[in-house]
């Protein structure tokens, strides 16, 4: 059984932010990240509206948290060990771009299948899991498809690259590594593995997952947890806000009816494509800063639109995209309600309310964000497409901390939070000592 949290202003509400992910102990034997995401839990809920950090992920972003995605390797009868019950490793159990072996879903471990259902139903935009053994931040791909070991380049490798760096730069020690230049590596030059999660992440969630090597030394003694913390606390947030402080963000709509579209995001250069959601039309692309992108909304029924954008350094870009529907297209929002769907969506449409004269989500101010619309569209569906995220601004109400069974069963927070701290606490000391080997 795997638990996660939830930190958000409104969590369980999907909102048009991004989410981001970390997931601790995938390794059984590999216990700092239990530890690492609720300290960082803790920062987050006892600095919210004192941290201008901590008040940016709380209320800009979805950030989940999973503190051992392997629970049974870690309170293994005989002592901690990196598989699973089953003895299987989960870091080589996801399906892979280059090998069948793992290509049954239905036989890939429990563990496995309830992390492949969580990326796919969650909508992430980034994420990291944590081991051990060694400090450095890794990035796709993790395999080449001749098994040799060697840089693997993904179609975001510029922008895997920039993440990585986000953490490592901002670990004190990690990104002065001797081994691995800037404290970071590509997974296969480092070693090449099959069946890993990260790739998974990214091929399958849209989700730019990086595999984050927390310590040089497998289970430190727990003296040393609040060093580690100490070190790590800066590039644990500032990845998490790197969802927020960098990229492409923005909707699309209709210009007919307003109706937000769940559009096909492609940038050109990049043979990776991302869908906006079909509930806001909210996208959120990550991309390496300082260049220069073409970025394009497309979708059955309308005409596609393109533009270009220079993505500074430090800065987020908000880009709106408004597309004319085709005739076809058009003939078939005006038949529809105000509470039908739109083509492709899943869930009710929610009109925008307009409420003229508000701040947009991602201001100047909050995170030096620059906004282009693609297309200046009328004021009211203009004011309409910003008025959708205001709701429920910055004091408006704590952090509240929604844990859920995974797939998502919400349960009572903060107490089962505060048992989870504890027992890990005393499982982590108690296992450590009855680890035979580190
Ligand atoms: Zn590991």
């Amino acid at each position: 059984m795997q638990w996660a949290l939830e930190i958000s202003d409104k969590p369980g509400v999907f909102e048009p932010e991004p989410a981001f992910k970390y997931v601790g102990n995938m390794h059984g034997d590999e216990p700092l990240g239990r530890e690492l995401v609720l300290l960082l839990a803790d920062w987050l809920c006892d600095n919210y509206l004192k941290d201008p950090m901590a008040s940016l992920i709380v209320d800009k972003i979805h950030l989940h948290l999973l503190p051992s995605m392997n629970p049974d390797g870690f309170a293994a009868q005989n002592g901690p060990t990196r598989n699973n019950a089953h003895d299987v490793d989960l870091n080589r159990d996801f399906p892979d771009q280059f090998f069948p072996q793992n290509n049954n879903e239905e036989k890939r471990q429990a563990e496995t299948r309830a992390m492949m259902s969580w990326i796919r139903s969650t909508r992430f935009t980034a994420s990291a899991s944590f081991h051990e053994g060694a400090l450095v931040a890794n990035y796709p791909w993790d395999g080449n498809p001749d098994i040799s070991q060697k840089y693997a380049t993904s179609p975001d490798d510029s922008t895997f690259k920039y993440l990585a760096g986000v953490y490592a730069n901002n670990h004190p020690v990690m990104s002065k590594s001797k081994e691995f230049v800037g404290g970071v590596t590509n997974g296969a030059a480092w070693y090449p593995l099959y069946g890993g999660m990260q790739d998974w992440n990214y091929l399958h969630g849209n989700c730019l997952d990086l595999t984050l090597e927390m310590n040089d030394q497998k289970w430190p003694h727990p003296t040393q947890i609040p060093r580690i913390w100490s070190e790590h606390r800066k590039s644990l947030l500032e990845l998490v806000a790197a969802t927020v402080k960098s990229g492409v963000h923005g909707r699309v709509m209709s210009s007919k009816k307003a109706q937000p579209l769940p559009a096909s995001i492609s940038v050109s250069g990049i043979s990776h494509s991302m869908n906006a959601s079909a509930e806001f039309g909210d996208y959120h692309r990550l991309l390496a800063p300082g260049q220069v992108y073409e970025v394009t909304a497309s979708m059955a029924g309308y005409s596609s639109r393109s533009t270009f954008i220079f993505l500074p350094n430090h800065t987020a870009i908000t880009l709106d995209f408004i597309l004319d529907p085709l005739p076809a297209a058009a003939v078939e929002e005006e038949k529809k309600t105000p509470h039908t769907q739109a083509p492709g969506e899943k869930a009710e449409t929610k009109t925008p309310v307009t409420k003229p004269g508000k701040t947009p989500p991602l201001t100047t101010e909050e995170m030096g964000s620059e906004e282009v619309i693609f297309r200046k569209p009328a004021k009211s569906l203009r004011n309409g497409l910003h008025s959708v995220d205001e709701e429920g601004g910055l004091g408006s109400s704590l952090p509240l901390r929604l844990i859920y069974l995974l797939p998502l069963v919400s349960v009572a927070a903060v107490l089962v939070c505060l048992f989870l701290a504890s027992r890990g606490s005393y499982r982590y000391n108690t296992a450590r000592q009855r680890l035979s080997r580190v």
